[in-house]
């Protein structure tokens, strides 16, 4: 898909005359969100690539176009065309744009990483590429309109984009949500790798319910990151809109029997039914934000990074936690959510407490109550 960014550019610096950015470091015209749109072309400072004709440095390696390897991407990082208008650089083409603003969104990334405390935790700079042609190993067919995290290779991949909304590569919320999967493989999901199971039940466990946190927490951290609850929409549409916003209410969290029948079912039609895993993901995410903007409206953006700063602390405990329940029994899609917040004493007021017990009442157990969590 041909983009038209560099017609903008010009325009931009031929009729509008663009303001400049002083930050440190260099400057470059590429998509970028504000109020108004999710790529509108602005002048911004990318202080840590190594060079501008190169997009490579200590956060982020780009890649475009290319195959992979065992271990990564097969070639080197894009070299962006570029022409020097006083002291911000014009990519040249849409391959360079793209490749630029994702190295943009890593910087802030690391920036968000290091607020919540989880940049260590990851080998940087991070692989990222896109246009990178994947076959779909079930159709046959060259697959479009996707990004991946690949965790045996530590790589994030964006498929080629083939659709007039706004590509994947440069949605804020799409390179989060993929950004935060590398964070849950390196928190929890490393030790399940490569399994094999014992059970229906857990295979369940793993590639339904931990799969479905893994979807539903990418989606909460997304939205910390671009405060877009709706970033998916921007490139898929209405109906995924639908399926994945995160402005729509949620109505209570279903029991683990009512998603394992229908996981059941799908494997004796021999496939593992995936649209489960984004079900359990989004009613977890929906809950999450739901939980937190009970609290004053005017905070809200602080009040939902200590969510997340909350979240991935606790994380790393529940591996053993997962890994004794899961050869024993069907874990509950609320069981995440009483870690959280009975298990590691999470204060929330009344109201959090009220909203969070009616959309969740499985969380007590029987004669329990939230009492000591509730102020
Ligand atoms: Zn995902």
């Amino acid at each position: 898909m041909k983009r038209t960014f560099i017609f903008y550019a010009f325009a931009c610096f031929t009729l509008f005359g663009c303001e400049k950015q002083n930050k440190s470091g260099q400057t470059f015209m590429i998509p970028w969100p504000n109020e108004q749109s999710f790529e509108a072309l602005q002048p911004v400072s990318i202080p840590t690539l190594n060079s501008p004709y190169v997009v490579s440095g200590p956060i982020a390696k780009v890649y475009s176009d290319q195959g992979l390897t065992f271990s990564g991407f097969s070639g080197d990082p894009v070299r962006p065309q570029l022409t020097l208008v006083g002291d911000v650089f014009y990519p040249l083409d849409v391959k360079s744009s793209m490749a630029l603003a994702i190295y943009a969104h890593f910087e802030r990334l690391f920036e968000l990483d290091q607020q919540l405390g989880i940049q260590s935790q990851l080998p940087w700079p991070r692989r990222v590429g896109f246009d990178i042609p994947l076959v779909d190993s079930i159709t046959g067919q060259q697959s479009e309109n996707n990004a991946h995290y690949l965790p045996d290779r530590d790589i994030i991949v964006f498929l080629p984009t083939n659709s007039q909304k706004l590509p994947m590569p440069i949605n804020p919320g799409v390179i989060a949500h993929e950004h935060f999967h590398a964070h849950f493989n390196f928190l929890l999901g490393k030790s399940f790798l490569n399994k094999t199971y014992q059970s229906n039940i857990e295979e369940y466990n793993v590639e339904i319910l931990l799969r479905g946190w893994n979807e539903g927490l990418a989606d909460y951290y997304a939205l910390v990151y671009s405060q877009q609850p709706e970033f998916l929409g921007a490139s898929l549409g209405d109906f995924w809109n639908q399926a994945r916003s995160l402005k729509t209410p949620i109505q209570n969290i279903k029991n683990s029997q009512y998603y394992f029948n229908k996981f059941e079912k799908g494997l004796s039609q021999n496939q593992v039914p995936l649209y489960l895993v984004y079900n359990i993901g989004t009613d977890l995410a929906r809950t999450l934000v739901h939980i937190v903007e009970q609290q004053d409206e005017k905070s809200k953006i602080r009040n939902h990074k200590e969510m997340i700063r909350w979240i991935v602390s606790a994380l790393p405990q529940y591996q053993q936690i997962f890994s004794e329940k899961n050869n024993k029994e069907m874990i509950e899609p609320v069981d995440l959510l009483r870690f959280f917040f009975l298990e590691n004493n999470k204060v929330l007021s009344m109201k959090q407490c009220e909203a969070l017990v009616k959309v969740a009442p499985q969380i007590l157990l029987k004669d329990e109550s939230l009492e000591n969590q509730c102020l």
